[in-house]
């Protein structure tokens, strides 16, 4: 009986461990232009034109994370 309960929170361990590297995130491709949505403000480098559409971006991102596992 307990070695079940063992087993239980072993496998709730390692799905957290698996939810914990999946959080991180996908490779961006740089396309020059700025990832938050509907900016596309050119940068010469990194993903995001200013910190406001980081911020912008990931909160969106997040949204749809939200999303997914509900
Ligand atoms: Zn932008």
């Amino acid at each position: 009986m307990s070695d079940e309960l063992d087993q239980a929170s072993e496998l709730e361990m390692l799905n957290t461990q698996i939810a914990l590297a999946n959080r991180q995130r996908p490779t961006m491709t740089f396309t020059g232009l700025c990832q938050n949505g509907d900016c596309g403000e050119k940068v010469d480098k990194g993903f995001f034109c200013c910190p406001e559409c980081k911020d912008d971006y990931e909160r969106i991102e997040r949204a749809q994370q939200h999303r997914k596992v509900a």
